[in-house]
């Protein structure tokens, strides 16, 4: 599989075997540009350095310039139609711009906002091309939205802006609400094109539904190599994109650091309650934002006789017994309660000292 160039986004070094990028999109106007800020600062607090906004009206220059001059992060202004939104985003200083050229109105209007970019080196373009903004001629050849025409209109614009422009520093998307076109549409653009691909699955919903749709498809396509930044797009907010994002790395490996929760699924053997400790922890542990802390690996077992082994790689962990409880660490026991919520309290206390509480 062809490896990815390397382009710049702001301070953020995009492709070429860096590691993938988590992004995410704030929710908020940029009419109300405290709020607006307040929202990527969220993001910004949970890791996330990335963070896209809607740029819909000139009405909303004030808010972006507010933003941009603010945010210790990289802003990405997202343009659909209106080409002159997409200069004035640039000029305004942004990191990123997404438009799909498709949708501006004309080979015309993309050199105009291209020939911009052009002054900004630290400035990357993401053609953004989707199921919802594909052009009318595209639309026309393929009889509706299909991962053939995502590729199609994505290579073109790429072929355009390399050799009309001899422009490079952009990256590619291409997203359907289906995990299997969107895969099927990245793999053809990489196997094309060395430009940097950002993936996500479009409208994918939200809660247990969105997250496992959009893990099917980002999982997928981490797998293959093929994701150099990545959002996971869900009906909810960024706090459960940026976890979701932050788990799927950490559930592959490529993510090294954090905390893991191990926890066995119960059965006729269970003592105790495993289920309500393991959501007590998994609540707790998003609290303390796991995925920024020291690699840990926390352990909950239903039983004493499987629990510790089955558990072995985990750092620490419990095993609840019947009308009792062991704390152990790597496998082994250290300690023995006769209360499990007191097994409980320790092992929080034990994490806590871990991760310098
Ligand atoms: S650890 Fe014990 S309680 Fe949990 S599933 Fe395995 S045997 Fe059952």
């Amino acid at each position: 599989m062809k490896k990815s160039r390397v382009i710049t986004l702001g301070k953020v070094k995009i492709g070429g075997g860096n590691p993938p990028v988590i992004q995410t999109m704030i929710t908020t106007p940029l009419t109300r540009k405290e709020a607006a800020l307040s929202e990527a600062d969220r993001a910004l607090d949970l890791g996330c350095s990335v963070v896209r906004t809607a740029f819909k009206h000139i009405d909303e220059l004030g808010g972006l310039q507010y933003l941009v001059a603010n945010f210790k992060g990289e802003i990405i202004a997202d343009i659909h139609f209106d080409y002159k939104l997409a200069i004035a985003a640039i000029d305004a200083g942004v990191s990123g711009v997404r438009f799909n050229p498709g949708n501006v109105g004309g080979a015309d209007k993309v050199d105009a906002i291209i020939e911009a970019a052009k002054k900004r080196p630290e400035l990357a373009v993401r053609i953004g091309v989707n199921g919802g903004s594909l052009d009318k001629n595209i639309l026309k050849k393929y009889g509706g939205v299909t991962w053939e025409g995502l590729v199609e209109s994505s290579l073109f614009w790429a072929d355009y802006l390399e050799k009309e422009h001899d422009f490079f520093n952009f990256k590619i998307s291409a997203k359907a609400s289906n995990v299997s076109e969107t895969v099927a549409a990245c793999r053809k653009i990489r196997e094309n094109s060395d430009a940097p691909l950002h993936v996500g699955i479009t409208e994918a919903g939200g809660g247990k539904h969105g997250i496992i749709k959009g893990t099917a498809g980002i999982a997928i396509l981490l797998s293959e190599g093929l994701v150099d930044t990545f959002r996971v797009s869900l009906t909810a907010p960024i706090e459960e994109e940026l976890r979701t994002a932050n788990m799927i790395l950490k559930s592959l490996g490529i993510l090294k650091t954090g905390g893991e929760i191990v926890s066995c699924p119960t059965c006729g053997r269970t003592h105790g309650k495993v289920i309500e400790y393991y959501n007590r922890l998994e609540a707790w542990f998003d609290e303390e934002k796991w995925w920024m802390k020291p690699n840990l690996k926390v352990a909950v077992m239903g039983c004493e006789v499987n629990g510790p082994g089955e558990a072995r790689e985990a750092d620490l962990g419990i095993a609840l017994g019947k009308d009792c409880a062991l704390y152990f660490e790597k496998g082994e026991i250290v300690r023995k309660f006769d209360d499990q919520d007191e097994a409980f309290a320790f092992l929080t206390e034990k994490i806590k000292k871990h991760w310098g509480r």
